[in-house]
């Protein structure tokens, strides 16, 4: 997803739940994971090339960093762990066909509003067709230039990240079912980190 999209879901998720402070320097860690460092041999920070147990296994690596981090007073490591994987987390909406598997369901029918998208039905996160787009490099590189990217993209196969993602609305609509998708995988990637900490941490952790 676009950074700006990223920061929305993350204000729209957590904006009440925690200080000025903390959402700040989890947006921040989060938008980092889309810097140049962060885009190339990389898949686990964005659910890219089907990387889906690498990425789940990323998620729970940087969790497992934050309680240990808030036992060590070092609550800005841990906003930070907290920012990486709600990035990952985030992106397995917009890269892969996730959305697009659960709207299967509703053709030749109205779609449902998109409030009403369901962002963790079991059938749908282990679909055997469940797959995320493919960065062929370097052209999918050319097809980030708005001016070359309808020339680029008859050129990339259609499994790739150029064809597939849902980054932003200039994707369709469907990119609004990502964004909400991504809004409640956010809260549920709160609520359960939270399950890992004791009461006492919850006060520092919310930077309250
Ligand atoms: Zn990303």
């Amino acid at each position: 997803m676009l950074r700006t999209y990223h920061l929305k879901i993350l204000h729209e998720s957590l904006h009440e739940k925690l200080s000025s402070h903390a959402l700040e320097s989890i947006s921040n860690a989060n938008i980092k994971q889309d810097a140049i460092r962060g885009q190339f041999g990389h898949d686990e920070y964005h659910f890219d090339n089907n990387a889906f147990n690498e990425s789940y296994a990323y998620i729970e690596k940087n969790r497992a960093q934050i309680r240990p981090a808030l036992e060590a007073d070092n609550v800005e490591a841990a906003w930070a762990a907290f920012g990486r994987l709600t990035h990952t987390a985030q992106d397995f909406y917009a890269h892969s066909n996730y959305i697009r598997l659960w709207m299967v369901q509703f053709d030749g029918s109205a779609a449902p509003p998109v409030p009403e998208v369901a962002h963790a039905e079991p059938s749908f996160l282990e679909h055997p067709d469940l797959r995320s787009g493919k960065l062929y490099y370097p052209l999918e590189l050319f097809s980030y230039i708005p001016a070359l990217k309808k020339y680029i993209l008859p050129l990339l196969p259609r499994d790739s990240h150029a064809w597939m993602n849902l980054d932003s609305p200039k994707q369709g609509p469907l990119f609004d079912y990502a964004h909400a998708a991504a809004v409640k995988r956010t809260n549920d990637e709160w609520k359960k980190t939270l399950a890992t900490l004791p009461k006492k941490l919850h006060k520092l952790f919310h930077g309250r």
